[in-house]
Parts: structure tokens; C-alpha cells; sequence
């Protein structure tokens, strides 16, 4: 940790608090700026008490931690990019997957039709939700066993590799016989009990950031996975909360470049749920390939406007290899790798 103390600070109050810093079990180390005098505290600050009493001194400015808060999921712990495989599908390190489905699994015909639609496209991950994390409870809540039903004989008719959702710890065991990667919603990003468990399960787990999450609170869900086992986490911005109401989110795409520096996982984009609208999935996609995205996550549906859940923001699968058409230029101009 770093105490910055102010202007007005003495040197008897300097003295003071690098004897208590001492008695904690830190070696102090008193740096006299021209502005400022700082002291290091060097020391492990997971065996020793924290510093942040020293906030509460009227004449310390601040105090920083100069250790990051995630370790596995930095930079500085591997300096390579991550790829990672999804039953042959690789994603980071100048991979790039389109994954694709609808919002929600509704039926047998409706995961039949979108995959008719989306594998002339080369899509080789679908998703699709069947516990759905609602706002509402009076809403559509998914099919849950039953989709997962679906979503096995999907898989086996289509050979697709198959992402879904988990909302509890209890759903874990079956939806991990069917899914080849686990997502983590936005909702339960920061729901550490359930970030453990579905770290034991060993395989790759899509991390939305959180809707009001910092990027470093994004990193520290990703550094929960991590140290719980889960190498293969694979970052995805979805947008976040804002003051602007033209969308249903704000995609931020400052935090994919951040991340990308920050971290050695994967990041991929969700400009689905981000804006929340269809005529914007395009722009934004683009834009995030782009900012450096490794891959996109991308509602679709074979007839949207009967969608059991967000209807307005699904392209229709129809329309899909359109989609990708459009966004080959910027796939090219980033030189990404698209098996
Ligand atoms: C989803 O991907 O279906 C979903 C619910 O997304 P988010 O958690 O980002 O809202
Ligand atoms: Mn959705």
C-alpha cells in the first residue's frame, strides 16, 4: 500500500504513522516528493492487517494499494493472450467466433430452424437460454430442464458446441451435461458463491460484466473463477447502465480495450443486450471488432417478433449470413482467424 499524506502534514505525523506501519508487520519506506510525502508499505497485505485505517487521519490524503486486486486473470501473471477452445472453436490470440442463438430456447422447431439458418454461416457455438435471470417474475422464465432437453438433442442433431446460462448453484450439475461452456450473467456477476462452484465444473465460462460493475470488478469476478480452478474464462462486455436511454445499455468498448490490456483472457462483445435494439447490432458489432474483440455473442431468432424474451433486439436467422457478410471487412482489416 502507498499512504499519500497532504501538504500540511508533519514530519512528526510522517514519523508516526511509518512507526505504526512497522509495528504491523510492513517495512516503511518515507519518499519526500516535491509535492508530496508518500510512504510504501512493503509487505504481503494478505498475512498482515490492512492499511486503509490510515484514510481516517486528518492528515493522510489517501491510501492505495499498489498490488492489483486480480493476479491470475493479469497481464503481468501471463504476458501471451489466452486462446481458448470450445470443442474446436478457438476464441482470443487473433481467434474470432461469432456465437449465436436466440435469446431463449422456446421449442425443438425454433432451435431446429435457427440452426438450419446459422450453420451455412459457419457458426459452430450456439447459445440459448433455458433459466432465464427475468427482471420481472412475471415474465418468461425459460424452459429450464426441458430446454436443456432441446438443447442436448440440438447438439446432437446439428453438432453444434452449446453455451447456456446458469442462475443458481443448483442447476450446475445438468446444465453442465449439456453445455460445453457456462455463462454467467450480468445479473450474477458479482454472485461469488455461485462464480466457485461453477469454477469446479472445468469447463469454459463466459463472465459478463456486470450492468454497474467497474472493469476492475469485472476482472476480480474473472480472478474468482480463476482461483477456483476455471482457467478458460472468456470476458464479455454487454453493456452498462448509463444515464442514456436510446439504448437499453451503453456498450462500453473502452473497457474491451482495457481489458485486453489488463488481462490475458479473451474478450468478447454482446451488442445484443447492450443496445437492446436490432438496427444497432451491425454498427456496434463492428465497432467491437474493431476495438479488438475476440468474438461476439449475438441474439437471433427464426421469427423475433413472437420471441418469448427480448423480442426487439434479435436478428432475424433469416437474415444472419447477411450479418456476417457485413462485418467480414473489419474481421479482415484486424487480421482475426475465423475457423
Ligand atoms: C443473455 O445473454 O441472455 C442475458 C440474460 O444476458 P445478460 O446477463 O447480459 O443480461
Ligand atoms: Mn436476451
Amino acid at each position: 500500500m502507498i499512504i499519500v499524506f497532504k501538504h500540511n502534514a508533519t514530519e512528526e505525523d510522517v514519523k508516526s504513522v511509518s512507526d505504526m506501519i512497522e509495528k504491523l508487520g510492513y517495512e516503511p519506506r518515507v519518499i519526500h516528493g516535491v509535492e508530496h510525502t508518500v510512504i510504501g508499505a512493503v509487505g504481503d497485505e494478505k498475512m498482515h492487517r490492512s492499511l486503509e485505517v490510515f484514510k481516517a487521519f486528518p492528515f493522510v490524503e489517501d491510501v492505495l494499494p499498489i498490488q492489483k486486486r486480480y493476479k491470475l486473470a493479469s497481464r503481468e501473471f501471463r504476458r501471451n493472450n489466452t486462446v481458448i477452445d470450445i470443442g474446436g472453436h478457438k476464441i482470443g490470440g487473433g481467434n474470432f467466433q461469432i456465437i449465436a442463438g436466440p435469446c431463449s430456447v422456446e421449442s425443438l422447431e425454433q432451435m431446429q430452424a435457427v440452426c438450419r439458418d446459422l450453420q451455412p454461416c459457419h457458426i459452430g457455438i450456439l447459445r440459448g437460454g433455458t433459466y432465464k435471470p427475468r427482471t420481472s417474475p412475471y415474465d418468461f422464465q425459460g424452459l429450464g430442464e426441458a430446454g436443456l432437453e432441446i438443447m442436448r438433442q440440438i447438439k446432437e442433431e446439428f453438432k453444434m458446441q452449446i453455451t447456456t446460462e446458469v442462475v443458481g448453484v443448483n442447476h450446475i450439475a445438468k446444465v453442465a451435461e449439456v453445455a460445453d461452456c457456462l455463462q454467467i450473467g450480468a445479473r450474477n456477476s458479482q454472485n461469488y458463491n455461485l462464480l466457485e462452484f461453477v469454477a469446479e465444473v472445468g469447463k469454459p465460462v463466459i463472465l459478463k460484466r456486470g450492468m454497474a460493475s467497474t472493469i476492475e470488478e469485472w476482472l476480480s469476478a474473472a480472478e474468482y473463477l480463476m482461483v477456483h480452478g476455471c482457467t478458460n474464462v472468456i470476458l464479455c462486455e454487454r453493456g452498462i447502465k448509463t444515464f442514456e436511454h436510446a439504448t437499453r445499455n451503453t456498450l462500453d468498448l473502452s473497457a474491451v480495450a482495457i481489458a485486453k490490456k489488463e488481462s490475458h483472457l479473451p474478450v468478447i462483445v454482446d451488442p445484443s443486450h447492450a443496445a437492446g435494439r436490432v438496427d444497432l447490432i451491425l454498427p456496434l458489432s463492428r465497432a467491437a471488432i474493431a476495438a479488438g474483440a475476440d468474438g461476439l455473442l449475438v441474439e437471433t431468432h427464426p421469427d423475433p417478433v413472437n420471441a418469448c424474451s427480448d423480442a426487439g433486439q434479435q436478428i432475424p436467422s433469416q437474415n444472419f449470413g447477411a450479418y456476417v457478410q457485413a462485418l467480414q471487412k473489419v474481421i479482415g482489416a484486424m487480421d482475426l482467424i475465423t475457423e
